[in-house]
């Protein structure tokens, strides 16, 4: 059984290790807000992802690095936590699984107040580094309120500082005190995701790529690439992990479970999809309307993009042809 301790109003200890800093947030609630983790070990701590960039957010994890560290031994920020000899802890690392705001936002003011280095995959510290060339940013928060547009545009502002002090891939590892965390590619949420694996736990770290609850927006690309997150999620299984802390919802201990009921959904999808076509139902409109019947209008714009990634996977795999006037047949 999972059991999650609560150590306070904003502390829950997941295993002696591993800890998820949740803040309590006027409206980042519930799916939209992400999960930040501290791994610690013996003198050193790892954050995993950083959480939005907003004070409101940022604030809270700081204040809760700081309540682990006791008084303050000079300059630095030192930790003590979970040592057997209670020795000060330093925050070595932020490792971000992706750039997306609600992971990669909070990087840089939490590397500012505790040096720590920030850990990235290459292709999404690109991505940042051309949003802080590229500015001022399109927002896409289509019928969304101006106001609402507006900040999401300052926090992908902020959000561009988190410049990469370490590039991190597939087969590298990041040595915590005793413990190794490895980096796994898994793109597909979007080009350059990352997992990290905590290997003498066995705890998976999935950020958006294994949601904790229901499923995750994978947009055509370059966004976003279908065909290689279903392959993500094959390689997760070779893993073997028994916990799953994702970055969003609850941790998840039936991973195997849930990691096979993701692919399962994909390829449901995609057979509602080719069945569609060879119905004659080929227009993204039709499409739209046959596979998601009774669809919430604000949902439209997040369904057209699951159906979009698809039809690229399809696509790429000569499967279906996409003629004049967007409509897709049977290859
Ligand atoms: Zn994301
Ligand atoms: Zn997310």
């Amino acid at each position: 059984m999972l059991t999650l301790a609560a150590q306070g109003p904003r502390s829950m200890e997941i295993t002696p290790r591993v800890h998820s800093i949740p803040v309590s947030h006027p409206f980042l609630r519930g799916p939209l807000a992400s999960n930040v983790y501290l791994v610690v070990d013996g003198a050193q701590g790892a954050l995993i992802d950083a959480g939005y960039p907003d004070d409101g957010s940022v604030r809270p994890r700081l204040e809760y690095l700081r309540g682990m560290a006791g008084p303050s031994e000079g300059s630095g920020f030192a930790l003590k936590g979970s040592s057997p000899k209670g020795q000060a802890l330093k925050l070595e690392y932020i490792i971000v699984t992706h750039h997306h705001v609600d992971h990669c936002g909070g990087a840089h003011a939490l590397r500012q107040a505790t040096g720590a280095a920030i850990c990235m995959h290459p292709l999404e510290a690109s991505i940042l580094s051309e949003q802080r060339s590229d500015a001022p940013q399109d927002v896409d928060a289509p019928g969304g309120p101006r106001a609402m547009a507006e900040q999401l545009r300052a926090w992908r502002q902020a959000t561009a500082q988190a410049t990469a002090d370490r590039l991190v891939e597939g087969g590298d590892t990041i040595r915590l005190g005793g413990v190794t965390i490895e980096v796994i590619d898994t793109p597909g949420h979007t080009l350059g995701s990352i997992c990290l694996y905590l290997r003498e736990e066995r705890v998976l770290f999935t950020g958006d790529t294994v949601p904790g609850l229901g499923t995750v927006v994978i947009l055509p690309p370059p966004a976003g690439d279908m065909a290689l997150y279903i392959r993500s999620l094959e390689r997760l299984k070779g893993y073997e992990a028994t916990l799953v802390c994702p970055g969003h919802g609850p941790p998840l201990r039936d991973v195997a479970r849930k990691l096979q009921e993701l692919i399962d959904h994909r390829h449901e999808r995609e057979q509602q999809i080719l069945s569609a076509i060879g119905r004659g139902q080929g227009r993204l409109a039709a499409m739209l309307a046959d596979i998601y019947p009774e669809l919430d209008r604000h949902l439209v714009g997040m369904a057209r993009g699951q159906l979009l990634a698809h039809l690229a996977k399809l696509q790429s795999e000569g499967r279906v042809v996409k003629r004049g006037e967007g409509e897709y047949v049977l290859a």
